[in-house]
């Protein structure tokens, strides 16, 4: 079934064939949405099924052994053998699942380098970080440069990814000019997964934030 905007309120499908609760509010779920003001509940939800993705056929590097969500990480290693094979290049995984207390330690950093206002927009509060799900990577690629920057968008790879990561179930979670809906500048290298059921539908719609795909308010702000 194709997901639809009452899934907020009645999930009318679940996303995987696991006993994962569906729905836009369950921590647990492929279709959490999770932003500055929703944030994770609990606060210092923990994944159950992290994975440290290992790409065995030299598509991808995780040489800093970062953890996905089971279903996100097989889906990862699908799309970085695609890139490898299309000619754009290496994946590179600079970050993914972080937990409540390194965030605590990330937004800290963040606030004390550029202050509140310009920190927070870089760095969600604990308990408000999509990367706290297990379902979000941020993505480079080895040798193309910008990694974690806006120029990455202009790369190989990143025009590989922000045309063909909904054929493996990832969206580009922050596009350039959504910020007032996300609450996040342009993020071309931050992909969340949420299963190619809804990847699939939102493509078709022509739809690119969650927060309308499920006709939620938007989260400029805390
Ligand atoms: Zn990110």
């Amino acid at each position: 079934m194709t997901p639809t905007a009452s899934a907020s309120a009645t999930p009318s499908a679940s996303p995987t064939a696991s006993a994962s609760p569906a729905g836009t509010d369950a921590a647990a779920s492929l279709w959490v949405v999770v932003n500055k003001r929703r944030p994770l509940n609990p606060l210092n939800y923990v994944p159950g099924n992290l994975v440290t993705p290992k790409f065995e056929d030299g598509a991808g590097s995780n040489a800093n052994g970062f953890q996905l969500a089971k279903p996100a990480a097989k889906a990862l290693k699908q799309m970085a053998t695609a890139m490898k094979a299309a000619g754009s290049g290496t994946l590179f995984m600079s970050s993914a699942y972080r937990s409540y207390q390194t965030q605590v330690a990330v937004h800290a950093k963040d606030v004390a380098a550029y202050g509140l206002a310009v920190g927070e927009n870089l760095a969600a509060r604990p308990g408000y970080s999509e990367h706290q799900t297990g379902l979000a990577v941020d993505l480079s690629a080895l040798g193309q440069g910008c990694n974690i920057r806006v120029c990455f968008s202009t790369t190989k790879a990143g025009k590989w990814l922000a045309a063909n990561s909904w054929q493996y179930g990832f969206i580009l979670r922050y596009p350039d000019g959504q910020t007032p809906t996300t609450g996040y500048q342009f993020e071309p290298w931050h992909f969340r997964y949420v299963g190619t059921d809804l990847s699939t539908a939102m493509h078709s719609a022509g739809v690119t934030v969650l927060e309308k795909y499920f006709k939620l308010p938007a989260a400029p702000a805390y």
